[in-house]
């Protein structure tokens, strides 16, 4: 049997206990079983392998988007007016080192998180409105050339060819 391709997965996508609130955000089972089916299941929390604990205060990019943390032009700060870059640095960095260690091409990653979010994050304001960026983990990988997608876009992930 042909080996099934890695795909970086969310943790708490997975049903793992690793939000900031202490809980998973299952994926329901049908797609999980889908998913496991089809690809080798890579499992990252970035939050976490960056250091932080579980439960931790919630965090949002203020000042731009993962990108911008990267770079050292936005920062990531909690509730609580803590700055936490460093570790989501540290945690993004693993993340893309897994995946080059498996040749991984492909991530499927939480939506609007500010380390996994592929397309909004919050707006670094705690009022609950979206904005349009990545987290600092998707951008690290999309900046390495790997697509990443978010749990409403399962569709897409299953209709794309896993690039060699
Ligand atoms: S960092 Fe990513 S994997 Fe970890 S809890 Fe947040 S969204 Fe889930």
């Amino acid at each position: 049997m042909m080996n099934k391709p890695p795909l970086l997965v969310s943790a708490c996508l997975l049903g793992q206990p690793v939000r900031y609130d202490g809980h998973g955000k299952a994926m329901p089972s049908p797609l999980l079983f889908e998913l496991a089916r089809r690809y080798q299941l890579l499992s990252i929390c970035p939050e976490c392998q960056g250091g932080l604990p579980t439960p931790r205060p919630a965090a949002e990019i203020s000042g731009g988007d993962g990108g911008d943390v990267l770079d050292g032009r936005a920062r990531v700060i909690t509730q609580t007016g803590q700055d936490v870059s460093r570790a989501f640095i540290d945690g993004a960095r693993q993340a893309l080192d897994s995946a080059i260690r498996h040749g991984c091409r492909q991530a499927l990653l939480k939506a609007n998180s500010p380390s996994c979010g592929n397309r909004q994050i919050h707006s670094g304001r705690f009022d609950q409105q979206l904005q349009p960026g990545s987290g600092v983990t998707a951008a690290l990988l999309q900046g390495h050339g790997i697509s990443v997608f978010n749990e409403n876009e399962m569709d897409r992930l299953l209709l794309t060819k896993p690039q060699p």
